[in-house]
C-alpha cells in the first residue's frame, strides 16, 4: 500500500510522548528498533506540512510493542497515548481547534454535551491537521469516532485491535474533561481487516464512588 503523508509535528508529538513516558533511553531503543535512527536525538520539526509517513507512525507504535513484548506494551501505549493528549492540549489546541478549560467550564450544557464538542473537535483536527479522514458517531448509548485511515494499515497483522495509543488519546481526553476515568475500546480496527478503526466511548460516566 502506498504511503500517506502526515505532518512532521504529528511524529515529533509521539516521539515526546514516548520519551515521557519510557525516558531518553526508552525513546532511543525504540527508534533503533523502528529502523528510524536516523531521528535519535533529531525529532522531526514542529511543523503542520506534511513532512513524515502513516508507515513511520505505524513502525515506531510496533516497534514499542516489538521491544516490550504485546502485553507489556498494552499499558504503555496506552499511557503515551494520554501524554500525547496532554500535550496536545497544552501546547496545541489553540493550533488544533480545541476549547480546552473553555469548554470544561462551560456553564448550562451537560457534560454528554461536553463531551460531544470535543469528540468533534478531535475529530476535527484529525481531519483537518493530521491528514486522517474521521467522524464521530452516535447511538444511545455510546459515542464512536469511526477513523477510515490509520497507521495500524502498515502495521503487521493483529489478532486483536492494535490502535492503543488512539485509546490512550480519547480515555485522556474524557478524563480530563468529566474528572472520571471513561472506558474507552476499541471495537473494531482496519489493521483485522475492518472497514474503520472505530472507538467507543459510552456515555453514560461511571457512577461516583
Ligand atoms: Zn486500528
Amino acid at each position: 500500500m502506498p504511503d500517506r503523508g502526515m505532518p512532521s509535528g504529528a511524529l515529533r508529538l509521539l516521539f515526546l510522548s514516548i520519551e515521557e513516558v519510557m525516558g531518553k533511553d526508552g525513546i532511543k531503543a525504540v527508534l533503533n528498533g523502528a529502523k528510524l535512527s536516523h531521528y535519535i536525538n533529531n525529532y522531526p520539526e514542529n511543523s503542520l506540512e506534511y513532512g513524515v509517513t502513516f508507515g513511520e507512525y505505524g513502525k515506531v507504535e510496533q516497534a514499542v510493542e516489538d521491544f516490550l513484548g504485546p502485553r507489556g506494551a498494552r499499558a504503555i501505549l496506552i499511557r503515551v497515548g494520554r501524554e500525547l493528549f496532554r500535550y496536545s492540549l497544552r501546547e496545541q489546541s489553540a493550533l488544533l481547534g480545541i476549547a480546552g478549560n473553555a469548554l470544561k467550564n462551560m456553564p448550562l450544557i451537560s457534560t454528554q454535551a461536553k463531551m460531544k464538542i470535543l469528540l468533534q473537535q478531535i475529530v476535527g483536527a484529525a481531519n483537518k491537521t493530521v491528514n486522517q479522514p474521521a467522524r464521530l458517531e452516535e447511538n444511545d448509548e455510546a459515542f464512536l469516532v469511526v477513523i477510515d485511515k490509520c497507521m495500524c494499515q502498515w502495521r503487521p497483522k493483529h489478532d486483536k485491535p492494535c490502535c492503543l495509543v488512539t485509546v490512550g488519546t480519547f480515555s485522556e481526553a474524557m478524563k480530563w474533561l468529566t474528572d472520571k476515568p471513561i472506558e474507552v475500546k476499541e471495537i473494531t480496527c482496519l489493521n483485522n481487516g475492518a472497514d474503520a478503526c472505530r472507538y467507543q466511548i459510552p456515555k453514560r460516566l461511571p457512577e461516583e464512588a
